[in-house]
């Protein structure tokens, strides 16, 4: 176990924001983690955080703390019963590599969260979601170091109160738990889920007639390169804010005035889309220097190159006001801001 001091996060953020960590420490194991934390460093810095694969934050200054590099691997399948399995993975594991070894065994549950940026252990942290499937879905249950009681805990489903792109790891217990495995229950026989965006056009164009998990998650591999920004190109965190959800009476009103709004029923309420929202302000290909909105999915900011954090975060602050002042609609940033 080696903490290295002054660290550049640049490559370790997918927006590629050049802050710098006070001190870095990277972990393949428990107990080079509990090594971590009972060294006297770790004592005296106030703060701690955990990164996966840097897909869904924002750094707006350096972190004048200890940034933890998760590196714990494995996958194994640890029970089965007549219609499933329940899966287990470390929470350094690569999700999209997780994805496909579930695939290829005929694990079936999270073909349609293919390509999904980012870590196994991010995953329960805002309950990810594409294309109709969240990780609620399929979650089982997670083990995890509480970093002030220095136990491993069990939590299953219902502790961790998932919601839309939200769970209780963004409230309650925000930055008290070290996610180390998450366990999922995945299905022999497949639920096909293809009536969401593009999925169905996409397995039409591709010439399948009979669905398969293999085929759904080449369907949205296929559509998500197609649309979506790759952070190898130009620095990005996917969404920067969730589709707000606002309630029937709000939607009437709104839908009056603005006849084009695109929205969709969501539980009891009705979800926005929020791309169109900010569409709808002028937004989408907007740049101000280095930071800009993407010219073709406006939910997504990006980082053509030197941009600074505080520069991304202004622009999403105004992107918010904008929409306010029109719609009267809160937009709430999806994006961790450290
Ligand atoms: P990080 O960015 O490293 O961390 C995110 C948060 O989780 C931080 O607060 C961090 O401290 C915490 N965290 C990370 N690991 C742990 C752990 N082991 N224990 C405790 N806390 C932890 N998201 C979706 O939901 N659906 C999508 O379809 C989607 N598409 C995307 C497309 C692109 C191009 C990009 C760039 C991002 C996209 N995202 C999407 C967002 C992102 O990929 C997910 O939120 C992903 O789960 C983040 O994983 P990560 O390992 O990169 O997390
Ligand atoms: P899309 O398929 O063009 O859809 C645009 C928006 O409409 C999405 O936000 C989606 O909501 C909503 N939507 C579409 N069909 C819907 C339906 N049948 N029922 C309810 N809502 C519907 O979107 P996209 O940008 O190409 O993304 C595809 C999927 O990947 C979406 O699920 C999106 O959330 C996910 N994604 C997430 C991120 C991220 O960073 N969080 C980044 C890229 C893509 P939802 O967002 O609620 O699904």
């Amino acid at each position: 176990m080696q903490i290295q001091e002054n660290i550049s996060l640049r490559n370790f953020n997918t927006f590629g924001i050049d802050a710098r960590a006070k001190y870095f420490a990277s972990f393949e194991s428990l107990e080079e983690l509990e090594e971590i934390v009972d060294s006297d460093l770790f004592k005296h810095e106030k703060n701690s955080l955990i990164l996966g694969g840097g897909s869904n934050m924002l750094f707006t200054k350096n972190y004048d703390g200890i940034v933890l590099k998760n590196a714990l691997k494995g996958i194994s399948c640890i029970s089965e019963d007549e219609n499933s399995y329940i899966v287990s993975a470390a929470a350094g594991e690569v999700w999209h590599k997780f994805v496909l070894h579930c695939i290829a065994h005929q694990y079936a549950g999270i073909e349609n969260l293919s390509l999904i940026p980012g870590n196994v252990g991010a995953s329960p942290i805002q309950n990810i979601g594409a294309y109709g499937v969240e990780i609620k879905d399929v979650f089982y249950s997670l083990e995890a170091y509480h970093k002030k009681d220095k136990k491993v805990v069990e939590l299953k489903k219902e502790a961790c109160a998932f919601g839309y792109r939200d769970s209780i790891f963004k409230h309650q217990f925000k930055e008290d738990y070290i996610i180390l495995k998450v366990n999922y229950r995945l299905q022999k026989q497949p639920v096909f889920h293809t009536q969401y965006g593009n999925i169905e056009a996409e397995l039409q164009r591709m010439g399948v007639t009979e669905l398969s998990i293999q085929n759904i998650s080449q369907a949205v591999i296929q559509i998500r390169q197609s649309k979506l920004p790759d952070p190898a190109v130009i620095g990005n965190a996917g969404s920067f804010f969730k589709n707000p959800i606002i309630t029937p009476v709000q939607w009437e009103a709104l839908k009056q005035q603005f006849p084009h709004l695109i929205s969709f029923p969501f539980q009891d309420a009705v979800k926005l889309s929020a791309a169109w929202l900010i569409e709808s302000c002028g937004w989408k290909g907007y740049r101000e220097g280095d930071a800009g909105c993407h010219e073709k999915q406006a939910l997504v900011l990006v980082n053509y190159g030197r941009a600074h954090g505080r520069e991304i975060f202004a622009l999403s602050q105004k992107i918010i006001d904008s929409v306010y002042q029109k719609f009267h609609v809160e937009l709430e940033r999806e994006v961790n801001i450290y």
